[in-house]
């Protein structure tokens, strides 16, 4: 029988930021037990109309399910847990997550209406679980939401660390600091394999601290008279905190607008965090205060369309405006592929005289993700014997394996997602098999793939219009007027000429068969779809998905 060995395959977020999926196998051919650690979803840019969410294609794992000891979520961002709730339905296998993270599972579940309290296991900080084979350490780093958790897996062959999401932030103000101790000790152990946040690889010195921000912030509000309209990711619950502060500490009233910093706020305090902050106050109320005693904290710092800041800025939230004079903060980044709609935005408002801070323009946001000086940092207190990179980009993760050997880590292996790598036993990790992977659009409620039917009739309707034909057949082989409907087809003074075009044409191809019998009928089909088309394309330019429908009576 074959030796044990110790198994990593990401499903998601290598070669890519989102939809992190990562599985870890122990065993031999007679018997292997998985393990999952993390599994989120990438936002779809606009290029595929009514997709909004991407999720890992399972496949993979969901064949291996009896083989499945339980999914390990990291922390609570959505490229993390953001696929849960779509994919455990195929798994129904135990979840593990700290209390933060679990409470916003809780949500995604019941939005799902399946009850999932038999199989959430909810782990304290610094909790040690045992699975199968895997002893899983969590190990509190810093990062920029509540409770971001490394996993130090150890198995009879050797010790994984999972670095998960982290910086080192000295100051984080909310949550514990990223645990050094803990890091030098699992080091001190010996760590065969880091696998290793790969985000930031290419920016130099550190992340930097929230308590900066803070700082950096208060300053900015302080000369502020008028109404202050602060945006930031709603997850950033330090940053959240920050504003309280600043709201408390300038004497102004806080408001919360928007679905998701409103659940975040309760979440956190459901979980302990955010006391002793004042009381923020309903947008209804914060209309009747005077300009320079509110402070709100919106959604939508990526320009989202439904995201609060876009609704208050054009004027359409029901409850929030600001008018010349007010300012306001994107205090966030600016997540590259949403420039266009940030920008559109952010010119709206510098046109109606309100003023606008950026981190373009002064210290209002630092990154969650590791700089260069803080890898250095994490190498220097795990020394692990070798750096495999993920949670990046392909230019992210080459980049990170040039830096780790800079940095003399002695083993670098690159990889990208579907690669089944061999950890241990060996001198070194070595990628020996590929396993199916992919991405599923998230269509409604369903996983569809990227060239599945609805995707694709769904791009062309959208670019070409439509065009439905209806053809009534006689049982004597006569037809009838057809029925022609056009959608989203420029329209002029000829089109109702070109649509009489199309009836002489229908009438003409009619003539050619015999339509009492059917065997003739997909060629008809094809040569009326053909022909109309053609029309329309004369007329318009425009080359419409077309319908044919033919109904015998
Ligand atoms: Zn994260
Ligand atoms: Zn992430």
């Amino acid at each position: 029988m074959k030796k044990d060995e110790l198994i990593f395959c990401p499903l998601g977020g290598s070669g890519e930021i989102g939809m992190n999926m990562n599985l870890y196998a122990y065993g031999n051919e007679k018997n292997q037990k998985w393990i999952i650690v993390d599994m989120g979803v990438t936002f779809a840019d606009d290029s595929i109309p009514g997709i909004d969410l991407i999720i890992p294609d399972a496949g993979f794992i969901i064949e291996k399910k009896d083989d499945l000891l339980g999914i390990i979520l990291t922390h609570a961002h959505e490229d993390h847990i953001g696929s849960v709730a779509h994919i455990w339905p195929d798994l129904k296998c135990k979840i593990y997550a700290t209390p933060f993270t679990a409470v916003l599972i809780q949500e995604k579940f019941k939005e799902k209406k399946i009850d999932i309290s038999k199989y959430l296991n909810i782990v304290p900080l610094n909790a040690k679980i045992k699975l199968g084979s895997f002893e899983i350490d969590f190990v509190t780093l810093t990062h920029s939401i509540l409770e971001p958790n490394g996993l130090s897996i150890t198995t009879p062959l050797g010790t994984i660390l999972h670095t998960g999401d982290w910086k080192i932030d000295p100051n984080p103000l909310i949550g514990g600091k990223i645990d050094e101790e803990k890091l030098k000790k699992i080091g001190q152990k010996g760590v065969s394999v880091m696998i290793c946040d790969s985000t930031n690889v290419f920016d130099p010195g550190r992340a930097g601290s929230e308590s900066d921000v803070r700082d950096s912030l208060l300053k900015i509000m302080e000369t502020k008279s008028k109404r202050i309209l602060v945006t930031s990711f709603a997850s950033n619950v330090a940053r959240m905190e920050s504003i309280f502060f600043c709201a408390k500490k300038t004497n102004r009233s806080l408001c919360l607008v928007g679905r998701s910093m409103q659940r975040i706020y309760k979440a956190a305090k459901k979980c302990g965090y955010l006391g002793n902050l004042i009381e923020p106050i309903e947008p209804k109320d914060a209309n009747n205060m005077s300009r320079d005693k509110i402070l709100y904290l919106a959604t939508g710092s990526q320009g989202e369309p439904m995201g609060a800041m876009n609704r208050i800025v054009n004027g359409v939230h029901p409850e929030v405006f600001i008018e010349e004079g007010d300012c306001v903060i994107f205090s966030s980044k600016i997540i590259p592929g949403n420039e266009k709609k940030l920008y559109q935005l952010q010119n709206l408002i510098v046109r109606n005289d309100i003023e606008i801070i950026t981190e373009e323009n002064a210290f209002v946001h630092v990154s969650g993700h590791p700089n260069r000086d803080d890898l250095k940092d994490m190498y220097k207190w795990v020394k692990p014997r070798c750096i495999i990179p993920v949670h990046g980009e392909h230019r992210h993760m080459k980049e990170h394996v040039a830096f780790a050997k800079e940095m003399q880590i002695p083993k670098t292996l690159l990889i990208e997602n579907g690669d089944i790598i061999k950890i241990l036993p060996g001198d070194k990790p070595e990628i020996i098999d590929k396993a199916p992977s992919g991405r599923l659009y998230l269509d409604g409620n369903l996983g569809v793939d990227a060239d599945s039917r609805s995707i694709k009739d769904r791009k062309n309707l959208a670019l070409n219009g439509y065009l439905e034909i209806t053809l009534i057949i006689s049982n004597n082989g006569k037809i009838k007027k057809p029925i022609i409907s056009l959608r989203g087809i420029p329209e002029n003074a000829e089109m109702e000429n070109y649509i009489f075009d199309m009836e002489d044409e229908i009438f003409n191809i009619c003539k050619t068969f015999s339509l009492s019998s059917k065997n003739q009928e997909k060629n008809l089909v094809e040569t009326i779809k053909q022909n109309c088309r053609k029309i329309v394309k004369d007329k318009t330019g425009k080359k419409p998905f077309t319908n044919i429908n033919i109904a015998r009576i």
